[in-house]
């Protein structure tokens, strides 16, 4: 073995040296500016090329390490081939947002820092900002000034947390305290979900060792939309899962009735509101989340509808303490509680990234106006999308009142094929669905990168796919 401090001296030119990360951070940057500044006009998705050149990333771990900058070569010239072209304004895959520059650069900064957002004085930036941010939100978002909140991986995580919270609520009005005794021979607690719940409220209630056969699916209509009036009135122990924003149709769950009948049980209300939440922020789209400040948690993400980087997401509860019995732990090498936020406290994880910082600075960036025009901004792009696929005579297959389109171009066999040849064809990035029995193609625009001309180009290519 090399003397360590040598090694670290030949490999960095010197520790503490100034130039060590500015060079080496330098030509990253010049990698990132080149892989951003050809973003629009690249193929949207991955080459076959590509994918078979990954394998010049594999091979053994080699046993005397490498040059840096030699590594960062090899990242951009067989890894950035095989990224999707998600940052780009052509993207309009799963709901996946692209980065507003303000967001990278913040991220970057934060990189830099590297803090851990586990407690107040390992990082009181990281731990301050994540106070001011939930703030924001719950401004922003029409949520409870109440409610609390920890940032996670993403809304999957915020579910898990939420959930938690809501387990352990519901189980102590029951008299039973999960913390303690367990989840073993607790008193039974029923689940309610719509029929088109998103698949990863069925992980969180997998995760948690609810099963599913406590879950009770309730009939959707042709949206997607729970139908409240079908909501079983059950005994004992409920929680009530309720979704702003289908991920196909982006349709909402009416939270108004649902939560009066939830109150008629005693139910916990939990809304998956991934990226729909963020309706709330427009005067034109507001009216689709009426009723949501009624739920006791929400989940919901930054990376998508906000252009944040991945990953970033939040858990809020209404009532903080449900949300510290759920994830508080104490230790002696942890300080004694006090006023400041300990980010820990709050959330599943313990040392993690500072998902607020990126969050701050492009809520800043953006203030109200901005967040509410990214919004609107972008259900226009799917409305132009959805009046192109409608000139052209195709079918659409949902109500467009968010920033989902579910396209389908006749049989199932066509519209897959239509898919897979958009895809392969490179000028935008679509996926598909199945609605209502019936393949689609599915368009997200998610990104604030996204024009008019982006959607008319993605229009024509894909028109001219499916005329072909
Ligand atoms: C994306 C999404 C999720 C999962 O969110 P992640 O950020 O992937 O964890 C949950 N629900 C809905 C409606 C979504 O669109």
């Amino acid at each position: 073995m090399p003397d360590s401090e040598q090694f670290y001296k030949d490999k960095t030119n010197g520790v503490g040296n100034e130039s060590v990360y500015g060079d080496l951070l330098q030509h990253a940057a010049k990698l990132a500016h080149r892989y951003l500044g050809g973003i629009a006009v690249r193929h949207a998705g991955v080459k076959a090329e590509a994918l078979h050149n990954l394998s010049q990333l594999s091979g053994p771990l080699p046993s005397s390490g490498e040059d840096p900058k030699s590594i960062l070569n090899l990242l951009d010239d067989f890894g950035s081939p095989a990224t999707v072209a998600s940052m780009g304004p052509r993207f309009f895959g799963g709901v996946v947002g692209g980065t507003f520059p303000i967001a990278l650069a913040a991220h970057w900064v934060a990189d830099s820092w590297d803090q851990n957002a586990c407690l107040f004085d390992i990082s009181p930036v990281a731990a301050y900002l994540e106070d001011v941010v939930l703030a924001w939100l719950r401004e922003l978002l029409c949520l409870p000034s109440g409610a609390e909140g920890a940032f996670v991986t993403g809304t999957q995580m915020g579910d898990v947390t939420a959930l938690t919270a809501a387990r352990n609520a519901v189980l102590r009005k029951a008299g039973w305290d999960a913390n303690t005794q367990g989840i073993a021979g607790a008193p039974p607690i029923k689940i309610i979900v719509g029929e088109e719940v998103h698949a990863t409220m069925l992980k969180a209630i997998r995760v948690l060792g609810f099963g599913m056969d406590h879950v009770l699916f309730v009939p959707a209509d042709g949206q997607g939309r729970l139908k409240p009036e079908m909501i079983p009135r059950v005994a004992g122990a409920v929680i009530i899962f309720a979704q702003a924003g289908n991920v196909n149709t982006g349709a909402f769950d009416p939270f108004v009735p649902i939560c009066d009948v939830a109150r008629t049980m005693d139910a916990w209300v939990h809304i998956d509101g991934a990226f729909g939440l963020w309706a709330a922020t427009s005067p034109l789209k507001r009216h689709l989340v009426e009723g949501v400040a009624a739920a006791d948690s929400w989940a919901f993400d930054a990376h998508k509808w906000l252009n944040v980087p991945h990953d970033s997401g939040i858990a809020m509860v209404r009532n903080p303490d449900d949300l510290l019995n759920a994830m508080t732990i104490n230790a002696s090498y942890y300080p004694e509680p006090t006023a400041k936020r300990e980010p820990m406290q709050w959330g599943p994880e313990s040392s993690r990234r500072a998902r607020a910082i990126e969050i701050w600075a492009t809520l800043r960036f953006l203030g109200w106006e901005g967040v509410s025009a990214l919004i609107e901004r972008t259900c226009d792009l799917a409305s132009r999308f959805a009046e192109g696929f409608r000139a052209a005579g195709l079918d659409v297959l949902n109500d467009v009142v968010l920033n989902q389109v579910l396209v389908s171009f006749g049989s199932d066999r066509r519209t897959t094929e239509v898919v897979a040849r958009t895809q392969a064809e490179g000028t935008c990035w679509c996926g598909a669905t199945v609605w209502k029995g019936r393949k689609a193609m599915r368009v997200s625009v998610s990104s604030w990168a996204t024009t008019n001309d982006d959607v008319d180009l993605a229009l024509d290519a894909i028109l001219a796919i499916a005329g072909g």
